[in-house]
Formats: C-alpha cells, sequence, structure tokens
C-alpha cells in the first residue's frame, strides 16, 4: 500500500511511498483509514525538528474501520469505528509508566513517528488504545479526538480552568479552537486572539461563538493559553497574563524562543504544559464529544486523498485552513471537498 513517508532522518524527506502491509498480531486491530489529520507535529517531523524513526508513515490523528482483529481480540470488535490513542507501544516498566504517566515514558513509540501511522489506507494499533466514535460524528471531523485529547491533558489534568475565568486563548489554530471550546465548557469566559493573516481562522472562531481580535489587552486573563507556538504568541501570553495568572504552553516552537521570564516572578504566574495525551486525557476527550460539549466539524477545512499531502502541508506551514485531513479512500490525487474555506 502508498502511504505519505517519512523516509531518512534529514530536513524533508517525506514522500509517497510503498509502505509494508501485515496483519495485526495478539492485542492489535486493524483500522481502514476514515480520516487522519494533518499536525504541526507532522510539519516539525518534516522539518526534523521532532524526532521519528524513518522510515516511517506518517500521522497520528485517526479515525477509521476496525477489518481485522489480532487472534485474542474479540471479533465483536470487528466493523466498529473508532478513535485511537497514539502510543503503539511503552515498556510498562518504568517509573512514569508505573505511574500512570505513559505520555512520559523514555521508551514511548507512537504511531506516526516511531511506529507506522494513518497516511496510508491501513494503520495498526493495540485494540486497548481505540475508543468507539458516536454514529452522529463525520469520520474527518472525528480524527481531531487525538488533539482534542492533548488539549484535555493541558487543561484538564490538573484542572487549570473553572467557571468565571477569564481565558485568553493566542493562535486561532486547530489546536486554539480546540482549547478554546475546552475552557467555555468548563465554565470560562474566552477571548481568541491571533494575527492579521489569520482571517479565516479567526472568522471560524467567531461562528464558534468566541470574542476575537487581533491584539491582546495587558493584564487581562486569569488563564492565557498559548497555541501558535510562536515567540510573538509567548510573548503576548505574559503580557496579557494578569497578575496571578496560569499559563499554559500548548503550542510547539520547534526552536529555542526569547521570552520575557520576569513577568513569572513578578506576577507570580505559573506556567504549565502537557506532553500529548494519556488514557485519562481521551476519556475526557471523549466525553465532551459525546456531551456535543465540542463542536469538530467547523475545524474540518479541507479533506484531501494522500497525494495531496505536499501542497497541504504547505498551506498548513502558510497558516491557511484550519485542520485538513487526509482520507485514503480517495486515491492518489485531486481536491475533494472543503468546507466553505477554499485553501487551494
Ligand atoms: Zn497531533
Ligand atoms: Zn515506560
Amino acid at each position: 500500500m502508498i502511504g505519505v513517508t517519512k523516509l531518512r532522518v534529514g530536513v524533508g524527506n517525506v514522500g509517497l511511498s510503498e509502505r509494508p502491509e501485515r496483519e495485526p498480531g495478539p492485542g492489535e486491530v486493524r483500522l481502514e483509514v476514515l480520516g487522519a489529520g494533518i499536525c504541526g507535529t507532522d510539519l516539525h517531523i518534516e522539518a526534523d525538528e521532532f524526532s521519528s524513526a524513518p522510515p516511517v508513515t506518517m500521522g497520528h490523528e485517526v479515525c477509521g474501520r476496525i477489518d481485522l482483529v489480532g487472534a485474542d481480540v474479540s471479533p465483536s470488535w470487528v466493523g466498529a469505528r473508532v478513535v485511537s490513542e497514539t502510543y503503539y507501544s511503552t515498556c510498562h516498566v518504568c517509573a512514569w509508566c508505573r505511574d500512570g504517566r505513559p505520555n512520559l515514558c523514555p521508551e514511548r513509540r507512537s504511531i506516526g513517528s516511531f511506529a507506522d501511522g494513518a497516511f496510508a489506507p491501513f494503520v495498526i494499533v493495540p485494540v486497548q488504545n481505540v475508543h468507539p466514535v458516536p454514529d452522529w460524528l463525520g469520520d474527518h471531523a472525528a480524527s481531531l479526538a487525538e488533539p482534542l485529547a492533548c488539549v484535555c491533558h493541558c487543561l484538564c489534568d490538573p484542572p487549570l480552568v473553572a467557571a468565571g475565568d477569564r481565558v485568553l486563548v493566542i493562535g486561532p489554530g486547530p489546536v486554539g479552537l480546540l482549547a478554546a471550546q475546552v475552557a467555555r465548557a468548563h465554565g470560562a469566559e474566552v477571548t481568541v486572539v491571533g494575527l492579521a493573516s489569520d482571517v479565516a481562522r479567526l472568522e471560524a472562531a467567531r461562528e464558534l461563538g468566541f470574542v476575537t481580535g487581533t491584539q491582546a489587552e495587558p493584564q487581562s486573563a486569569s488563564v492565557v493559553i498559548e497555541c501558535s507556538g510562536a515567540a510573538g504568541g509567548a510573548r503576548t501570553a505574559f503580557e496579557a497574563a494578569a497578575r496571578g495568572a496560569r499559563y499554559v504552553q500548548i503550542g510547539v516552537f520547534g526552536r529555542d524562543v526569547e521570552v520575557p521570564l520576569d513577568r513569572l516572578f513578578e506576577k507570580e504566574l505559573v506556567i504549565t504544559s502537557g506532553f500529548a495525551s494519556t488514557p485519562r486525557s481521551w476519556r475526557r476527550a471523549m466525553r465532551l464529544i459525546e456531551e456535543k460539549a465540542i463542536d469538530l466539524e467547523p475545524l474540518v477545512s479541507e479533506v484531501v486523498p494522500l497525494g495531496a499531502w505536499e501542497r497541504v502541508f504547505a498551506d498548513l506551514r502558510a497558516g491557511k485552513g484550519i485542520k485538513v485531513v487526509m482520507d485514503p479512500r480517495l486515491g492518489a490525487a485531486g481536491v475533494y471537498s472543503t468546507n466553505g474555506r477554499e485553501t487551494a
């Protein structure tokens, strides 16, 4: 089968290539991929700013239908439409695994970087990782369960947002729009800010019911959530934080950045982050989806075949579109559909 592959270590080195197919082993299921979201991490893997073990099929945000199960897995799973946690394997014996923090396991291998991922017609994952998707949720939107679980890990464990908080989200990309919705679901009053060039993304934020802007008021927010992964965004977050505020870093910079850390002591800020997701944060994400507290559909700006990877990676790097989802069933070429936010 053909997959979008990180071919070799180094900058670039991504392309369509023939990938091995195999049967699921013990404890595993095979998913026919219905939707696989392209994430900032994929761009960092392409740029060689995030480690990987090439050659490896990319893609870790997946919705699929189980079509084969390992010998010891209940056949009742066959046909289930599911999303999947991303850890293909962890060591189970390190202090972090034993503490129930598998995201911090030094031996962790995730799909899409250290094990073959979902930018291909099929992906194999452990059955313990899968979560059934509600019938009403579309295949493509469902692939956003993974970034939602990452956001829930950052914001909910421990809980950082409560009713009455004034929350500022910096960066109106998919992660920012998920973080804003999670904060609202917890009773916060949320403002989303972006660059003047983020027109379409800020428009999407308004459609989701958020107040938006291109400038943040200094000392205005009791919680600042940095989702831009840009130095300017982080500096804005430090200035916009009120005294005693909580600063949450969700964006990934991919490089060292300069930020005004003196604000940390002057305002007694508390800085936290979260690395990837945990089984607990997945449970929270799936619950928020089931309660319809989070609207995933408006975040899908385009659905493309695997063959469009190069153009959409460039678009996302340029801040065009919101979440682009690959659907391997579409074959190798041509744009399939957009959500009224044309990026091509
Ligand atoms: Zn991701
Ligand atoms: Zn471990």
